[in-house]
């Protein structure tokens, strides 16, 4: 396995890196061709490659924009582009396409050089064959389907990971699937910017949450630092009461008020806690630099109550979030937020936990929620606050969103530690409403049946070791989270309608040979 792509950068980068703010990210459009054909070709090699970036940015289905690049016609001029690729904090990604035949061995410095996501767009100029022009000179100016496959082998060869798309520019198919892959290279290229803050280990005795730290370093760039609990508390301790006022504020215009039958007042200051958390955690992870936090419910130190509605409207400003000290999921969802960011129609992207079965034949299904963290960016309808007791730890009755979520496909994702890999469970699901309501359950909720069914997506989940943590979306595909495990050299794992209980007990064999050995 070749190491991760995307993981190092220039020095220097890092402040203008770290931000919540999304950044503008460029993709690199670079045609390769040869001096062989003549400059006559050539100039109609650039002509037709901007018209390409052109139609293609104009297409409004790129979420990023594309910038053209001069010709490569040789191992200098390629060489340089990808260097100066690396260099470019913009640039989160080169787009590569063999308009002519390119001699492959001109790549290998380039590429071997390479460090950001790389996409081969096997297209070509003109979608028809023109059959009563065409002659050899048309065929040695318009030969993708030759000059791609000398280009594709020596990256395989070079077993460089990247992303071959097929299709013509103009098709909005085609075109989509790069879109997707954009989303993933910034995926690539922010999950070295992924810091998570745990202000409490892992609960003890539970194995899923845990992980080796350092190899999550390695191989995703992630950087997870505790602190004790009482650090932060203290931040949340100095809050001030008119900001806090200032918030319970927002929070009563923003949701509805669902007191039943609690004492007004005492309510309000149940609420006002949460929004004292809410300020001090987000002025300490700012303070600090980081971009995700973990909580424990038995390890609050001076917090009055446990964070609940202050930990969703983090994760709804874009912080990732894992409960009971669970940094893998913590660090994945904020990865997945990253990777959605600016998306129009973005339905929601969370922390999540399998809780109990509907085994109702026909009607089955996971019903999702945790004791209070679920990110009202999945809600559906109305968002209200709830103050009800915890039934675990010792501290005062917490305030929490409580809201049901939307419907569709979706995917929820396990990053697993197994000793010697990390593995990334990718399950597709699809989101339902559940058939009555829950008056009873203090809690947000979703609910979905994974693929292919209940009873093959359960059994291949635990198979596979799945944990009851996941880092959920609506807004991703299973193939952009396998097209990022795979550039950072892990084991990706899909459970999906192909899915059968054979065939993923191979799979798994197989993966274990080809990633268990280092
Ligand atoms: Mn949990």
């Amino acid at each position: 396995m070749k190491p991760a792509q995307g993981l190092q950068e220039s020095p220097g980068m890092k402040g203008e890196y770290r931000s919540m703010k999304e950044k503008q990210y460029q993709f690199w459009f670079a045609t390769g061709s040869q001096d062989l054909y003549g400059d006559e070709c050539l100039a109609k090699v650039a002509e037709h490659s901007r018209i390409m970036v052109d139609g293609m940015n104009q297409s409004g289905i790129l979420p990023f924009e594309l910038v053209w690049k001069p010709t490569l016609i040789d191992s200098a001029s390629i060489r340089r582009l990808f260097n100066e690729a690396n260099a470019d904090e913009n640039c989160a990604g080169v787009i590569t396409w063999m308009h002519t035949f390119s001699p492959a061995k001109s790549w290998i410095l380039g590429l071997k050089e390479y460090r950001k996501p790389l996409l081969h767009f096997h297209t070509q100029f003109n979608q028809e064959i023109p059959y009563g022009t065409i002659d050899m000179d048309f065929m040695n100016e318009n030969q993708s389907a030759h000059g791609d496959r000398e280009y594709g082998h020596m990256v395989t060869r070079m077993e460089i990971p990247r992303k071959v798309v097929m299709g013509h520019w103009s098709d909005g198919k085609a075109v989509k699937r790069i879109a997707g892959w954009m989303r993933t290279a910034v995926g690539i290229m922010e999950s070295s910017h992924v810091r998570v803050a745990r202000v409490a280990d892992n609960m003890r005795n539970v194995a899923v949450t845990e992980g080796d730290k350092v190899e999550a370093q390695v191989k995703f760039g992630w950087e997870i630092d505790a602190y004790p609990v009482n650090e932060i508390a203290d931040y949340v301790k100095d809050v001030a009461e008119a900001d806090i006022n200032t918030l319970v504020e927002e929070y009563y215009d923003k949701y509805e008020i669902l007191t039943e039958g609690r004492d007004e007042k005492e309510f309000r200051r149940h609420v006002a806690v949460q929004a004292g958390i809410e300020i001090g955690f987000e002025r300490f992870l700012q303070e600090k630099d980081y971009r995700a936090i973990v909580t424990h419910f038995g390890d609050l130190g001076a917090l009055k109550q446990l964070p609940g509605l202050a930990i969703q409207r983090l994760m709804e400003k874009g912080y990732g979030f894992g409960a009971e000290g669970d940094w893998k999921t913590a660090a994945m969802v904020r990865l997945m937020k990253v990777m959605t960011q600016g998306m129009k129609d973005a339905k929601g992207t969370s922390f999540m936990e399998d809780y109990t079965y509907n085994l109702v034949p026909g009607k089955e299904g996971i019903l999702q929620a945790h004791m209070l963290e679920v990110c009202p960016t999945v809600a559906e309808g109305p968002v209200g606050i709830k103050v009800c007791p915890l039934s675990m730890g010792d501290r005062e009755d917490p305030a929490r969103l409580v809201f049901t979520s939307k419907t569709g496909p979706a995917v929820a994702t396990s990053l697993i530690d197994l000793g010697n890999r990390f593995r990334l469970i990718i399950n597709e699901v699809d989101c339902k409403k559940v058939e009555k309501p829950m008056p009873k359950l203090p809690v947000a909720t979703a609910f979905w049946t994974p693929r292919p069914n209940l009873a093959v997506g359960a059994e291949s989940w635990i198979l596979a070791g799945g944990a009851h943590h996941t880092a959920f979306s609506y807004d991703l595909t299973a193939e952009q989270m396998g097209d990022w495990a795979e550039a950072m050299g892990i084991e990706a794992v899909y459970i999906d309608g192909e899915t059968t209980i054979r065939r993923l007990k191979e799979e798994l064999r197989w993966n274990g040979v080809a990633y268990g050995i280092r």
